[in-house]
C-alpha cells in the first residue's frame, strides 16, 4: 500500500527524521494560506500523486514548455500561480504511464537551499531475507539509471535481524555518502529513524530521493526532501491508523473493487482473463498461457473459500477489462469441492451474460460431479482436463474468435 509524500514525511517526522516543514493543500487558496504559515521566502509547490519523477514530469494540459510537478516559488504570488497550473491538471511522469495522473492535492514546503543530494532507501532484500539499506551519492537521479550506468556508486548494507540496527550500519551509510563530522552523525540519526519507521509500520520500502545537505541557520542540515513509503498490505490489519492513509483515488478502480471482495486482482496487459485459486496456481496459469503464445489479462486469486458471490464478482471484474477476449478458470477443489465451484461458475456465467469463450479446468474433490454440472449447464463452457490442455484450449478459442 502506497501513501503520498506529505503523509510519508509526517510519518517519518514522528520517528525523528528531519523533513522540511510543509502543509498539504486541496485548493489554490489553501496553498497560499499554507505558504503564509511557512517561514519563506523560498517555497516548494509539490504535486501529490502516487508516482515519482514529478519534477521532470509534464502536465498534459500545459504543453511541453511548462514547468513540471515540483516547482520552486520565490514569493506567494508564485505559489498561487504554480498551484493554479497544477491543481486539476494531469501530470505525466516516467512512472505514471502515458495517461498520467490528475493532481488533486499539493504539498507546500519550506524551500531548502541544497548543497548536495543523496539517495537512501530501505527495503526487504528477498535474496537475503533481510532489511537492506541502499545508499548512493547520486541523489535526485533515477536510481535504476545509476544502477545501470555506475553500479559501483550504489552501496548496499544489510541488517542482521538478530542484532537489529547497530551504530556501525549508520557509520557505513555516512561513509558511503562521504559524510564526516556532524553530518555523519545526522546521517546516523536519519538511518536510525528510518529503520525504526520501517519496522514500526511493517513497511515494504522507504525511499528517500533526495536526502539533501542543506544550508541551515546553524550550519549544514541533512534533510529528507522527498519520501516514498510503501507498506506491506498483508500487515495493514495491524495498523488501523496507517490503513486510513490509503487514497483510493490513486489506485486502479478494478483492484479496489476486487479488494472489497477479498480477491487478489492485478491487471496485466494481455487478453486472457484468469480466475484461479491460490497464488502459486495463478502464477503457473499465467506462465502456461504465455507458453502457449498469448498473454494473461490479469492475475486473480479467488482464495481458498471461493463462494458463488466471489466467483460472480471475479467474473464481473475480469469482464470490465475490454481487452479480455476469453477467460480461463483454473480451480483446484481442495477445501472447496468441485461441484460447489461448478455451481458458482454456472450461476455467475448466467448472471453476467458471458460473451467471451470460457474454458474451465477443475481438479480435486468431486471433480466428476463438477464437470457434469458444467456439461449440463447449457452454456458453451469448454471443459479441460489439465493445465496444459486448458491453456491450449483457451488460446485456440481466443484465436478462433479473433
Ligand atoms: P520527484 O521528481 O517526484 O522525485 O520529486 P522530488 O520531491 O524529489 O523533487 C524533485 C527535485 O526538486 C529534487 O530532486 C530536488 O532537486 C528539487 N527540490 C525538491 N525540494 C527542494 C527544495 O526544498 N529546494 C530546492 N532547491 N530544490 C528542491
Ligand atoms: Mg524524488
Amino acid at each position: 500500500m502506497n501513501i503520498h509524500e506529505y503523509q510519508a514525511k509526517e510519518l517519518l517526522a514522528k520517528f525523528g527524521v528531519a523533513c522540511p516543514a510543509g502543509i498539504a493543500a486541496l485548493s489554490v487558496e489553501e496553498a497560499v494560506a499554507a505558504a503564509k504559515q511557512l517561514p519563506g521566502p523560498l517555497y516548494v509547490v509539490k504535486s501529490q500523486i502516487h508516482a515519482g519523477g514529478r519534477g521532470k514530469g509534464k502536465f498534459k494540459e500545459l504543453g511541453p514548455d511548462a514547468k513540471g510537478g515540483v516547482r520552486l516559488a520565490f514569493n506567494l504570488d508564485e505559489v498561487e500561480s504554480h498551484a493554479k497550473e497544477m491543481l486539476g491538471n494531469t501530470l505525466v511522469t516516467i512512472q505514471t504511464g502515458p495517461e498520467g495522473k490528475q493532481v488533486n492535492r499539493l504539498y507546500i514546503t519550506d524551500g531548502a537551499d541544497i548543497k548536495q543530494e543523496f539517495y537512501l532507501a530501505l527495503l526487504v532484500d528477498r535474496a537475503t531475507s533481510r532489511i537492506a539499506i541502499v545508499a548512493s551519492t547520486e541523489g535526485g537521479m533515477n536510481i535504476e539509471d545509476v544502477a545501470h550506468d555506475s553500479p559501483e556508486k550504489i552501496h548496499t548494507i544489510v541488517v542482521d535481524p538478530a542484532t537489529g540496527l547497530q551504530p556501525h550500519h549508520g557509520r557505513s551509510v555516512a561513509k558511503a555518502l562521504g559524510l564526516t563530522g556532524d553530518l555523519a552523525k545526522q546521517a546516523q540519526t536519519v538511518v536510525a529513524g528510518l529503520y525504526a519507521a520501517f519496522l514500526g509500520t511493517d513497511a515494504e520500502q522507504i525511499e528517500i530521493n533526495p536526502l539533501a545537505v542543506c544550508e541551515g541557520k546553524n550550519g549544514d542540515e541533512l534533510l529528507v526532501l522527498d519520501a516514498k513509503v510503501a507498506f506491506d498490505g498483508n500487515a495493514m490489519f495491524r495498523h488501523k491508523d496507517l490503513a486510513e492513509l490509503r487514497d483510493l483515488t490513486e489506485e486502479d478502480p478494478a483492484e479496489v473493487e476486487a479488494s472489497e471482495y477479498d480477491l487478489a486482482y492485478i491487471k496485466l496487459d494481455g487478453n486472457i482473463g484468469c480466475m484461479v485459486n491460490g497464488a502459486g496456481l495463478a502464477m503457473a496459469t499465467m506462465d502456461i498461457i504465455k507458453l502457449n503464445g498469448e498473454f494473461p489479462a490479469n492475475f486473480l486469486d479467488v482464495g481458498g473459500g471461493a463462494s458463488k458471490e466471489k466467483v460472480t464478482a471475479a467474473f464481473k471484474i475480469i469482464l470490465k477489462d475490454p481487452a479480455v477476449k476469453g477467460i480461463l478458470v483454473n480451480i483446484f477443489g481442495g477445501i472447496m469441492k468441485c461441484d460447489i465451484i461448478a455451481d458458482g461458475i454456472v450461476a455467475a456465467a448466467k448472471e453476467v451474460n458471458l460473451s467471451v469463450p470460457l474454458v474451465v479446468r477443475l481438479e480435486g474433490t468431486n471433480v466428476q460431479q463438477g464437470k457434469d454440472i458444467l456439461a449440463n449447464s447449457g452454456l458453451p463452457i469448454v471443459s479441460a482436463n489439465d493445465l496444459g490442455d486448458a491453456a491450449a484450449k483457451i488460446v485456440a478459442e481466443v484465436r478462433k474468435a479473433a
